[in-house]
């Protein structure tokens, strides 16, 4: 398996690009560590694909490089650049058993046949076809097919990285839950560098040890599903992981401290800077409601109750400002006001979208001299 680098790497479709609006990849450096899984995640034609293709060699970008283990791939083809592929669609030979759908990219390799069939009967096992072995793959359903593709996709041990294209989407909805739970298994066993794109936080929190969040172009944020809850670096990221997303409230800053009616928050030297538009985000997940009054908590309006069964999403108005707060099942809710604790820990301050980070907070001089 190898340690992907991206670098200086953009693509555009369009022959002159002038503005970061043209391209579909904006500009991003990066380090893909060897072994790791990595899910690239965002909405429809944030550029997930775009990058993928460039990874495998479908595309060639228009600037930049990708190294695989310090080697320079960028101009090699795909068959020329050792990786396996697994797309939305099954691609399998319909005319040939599942074995031999199996075995037909390490025969392609020349590998003896007892090593072949150890393998074949090794992915079979993880992803439980032990047996259809014996079936022609034209027989089989299309959850079945595409399990055959990912066999296909994870036979080979030699390939320098796993890239997968959405392809869970064919998948029933139960044997998908399976499924990703196996590749989240087979990547603990066999330590491949995988690379997954899909627009479904759930699969990608699930299946990844990182996650890659791309809007726009842009690779926004790479980090562990717990990074990305608990610190989003920019507000789309904080709205787009979580159901719901992240709470962000419009506030003023001054003397260096963020504040909406009663509620101030310090934000340390230096972080200030005329024309920023400042955001206090928070999530649902870590306001607290009270029926009454307490020390550090702020009057708020209840508008609507929504039981989800295992919890409870309540909206509330604060300074004229809605907020989401999930409250635990069976917690009595006030009908009209309650008491909202905002606990500092949680409370994180945004600058036209990106958060202020900890070390500006405590090296105030630094964000001066850039
Ligand atoms: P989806 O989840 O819908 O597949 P994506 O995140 O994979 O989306 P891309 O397919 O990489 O996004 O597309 C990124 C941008 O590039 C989009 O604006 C898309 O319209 C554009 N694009 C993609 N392929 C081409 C192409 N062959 N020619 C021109 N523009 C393209």
């Amino acid at each position: 398996m190898a340690r992907i680098d991206l670098k200086n790497l953009a693509h555009s479709y369009i022959s002159n690009p002038a503005t970061e609006a043209d391209y579909a990849l904006c500009k991003t450096n990066h380090i893909w560590e060897d072994g790791r899984a990595y899910a690239l995640l965002g909405p429809s034609g944030c550029g997930k694909t775009t990058l993928l293709n460039i990874i495998s060699g479908l595309l060639q970008p228009s600037e930049g490089e990708v190294l695989f283990d310090g080697k320079d791939v960028t101009s090699l083809l795909p068959q020329e650049r050792n990786i396996a592929q697994v797309f939305q669609f099954p691609v399998i030979y319909d005319t040939m058993s599942v074995y031999d759908n199996l075995a037909f990219p390490l025969r392609n390799r020349k590998l003896p046949e007892k090593d072949i069939r150890e393998r074949v009967m090794e992915v079979a096992e993880m992803l439980e076809m032990q047996d259809d072995l014996k079936k022609r793959a034209a027989n089989l359903g299309a959850d079945a097919k595409q399990k055959i593709s990912l066999g296909r996709g994870l036979v080979r041990s030699d390939v320098a990285a796993i890239l997968f294209d959405e392809p869970l989407t064919v998948i029933d909805p139960h044997l998908k839950l399976l499924l990703r739970r196996k590749l989240k298994q087979i990547h603990a066993r066999f330590k491949l560098t995988m690379v997954y794109v899909t627009h479904d936080q759930l699969e990608a929190l699930t299946f990844a040890d990182q996650v890659v969040v791309m809007n726009e172009g842009q690779v926004l944020q790479i980090g562990t599903p717990q990074d990305l809850f608990e610190n989003p670096q920019h507000t789309f990221v904080g709205n787009f992981i979580g159901s719901p997303g992240m709470n962000f409230l419009p506030c003023r800053v001054k003397d260096n401290t963020a504040c909406i009616g009663e509620l101030r928050i310090p934000i340390g030297n230096g972080t200030e800077k005329p024309g920023n538009n400042y955001e206090l985000g928070i999530r649902p997940e870590f306001l607290k409601l009270h029926a009454e009054p307490l020390r550090e908590t702020h009057k708020v309006t209840i508008k609507e109750v929504e039981n989800l069964g295992n919890c409870q999403v309540v909206t509330v108005l604060f300074e004229e400002q809605t907020l989401k707060v999930k409250v635990p099942e069976g917690q009595e809710i006030p009908d009209e006001n309650g008491f909202l604790e905002f606990p500092q820990q949680w409370i994180r301050i945004y600058a036209d979208g990106r958060l202020i980070e900890p070390t500006v907070l405590e090296n105030p001089g630094q964000e001066r001299t850039q």
